[in-house]
């Protein structure tokens, strides 16, 4: 296997981007939207009105959602739609690597990189629900390598990290509802 020799590869392999609170959100569904039309047509398949609407909604916010709460919102634009649908729909996301699961939450969230087949690992802030993908190869390698010493076959390399987001951890929660005390 050939592999570069830097010192640096295993710090610059793991990446997390948190999204700045003031970042032009329009830019990032446009842009994921035509990225997945992009991958579809690549492989061969059809991003359908239904498919395409769930993906925009799972990209509303950068964080993941449930079947449900999908299925809600397709309710209140007026376009009644069975679970079954959304599921499906769901089901061809994730399948297309155009949106993961998010296992711990079972919810999902759009792909930050639907163009490479990848193993997923998620920051999961458990205060404001912001999710991001984390990506390391160092990590995957050594889970791999771990699961094969133990002769084990990973068939859902599930890795998800539950804690605080950089802003969520910057501003505690606010307790400012502590008015007074009684006696
Ligand atoms: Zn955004
Ligand atoms: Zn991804
Ligand atoms: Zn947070």
């Amino acid at each position: 296997m050939a592999r570069r020799s830097s010192a640096k590869t295993d710090a610059d392999a793991a990446t997390a981007d948190w999204p700045s609170t003031d970042h032009d959100h329009d830019l990032c569904v446009t842009d994921a939207l035509a990225r997945a039309e992009a991958v579809c047509d690549e492989q061969g398949v059809r991003l359908t009105d239904i498919r395409r609407q769930v993906l925009e909604l799972l990209w509303k916010e950068h964080r993941p959602r449930g079947a449900y709460d999908i299925l809600n919102e397709l309710a209140t634009q007026g376009r009644k739609t069975a679970p079954l649908t959304v599921y499906r729909a769901l089901d061809f996301l994730v399948a297309n690597g155009l949106a993961h699961r998010v296992e711990s939450l079972n919810a999902f969230i759009g792909c930050t990189q639907p163009e490479r087949f990848h193993a997923t690992q998620f920051l999961v802030c458990t205060q404001c629900g912001a999710t991001t993908e984390l990506t390391d190869s160092g990590l995957q390698a050594a889970i791999q390598a771990a699961a094969d010493a133990a002769r084990f076959t990973v068939t859902r390399p599930v890795i998800e990290l539950q804690g605080l987001c950089p802003i969520c951890h910057e501003t505690p929660p606010d307790d400012s509802q502590q008015i007074g005390t009684a006696s």
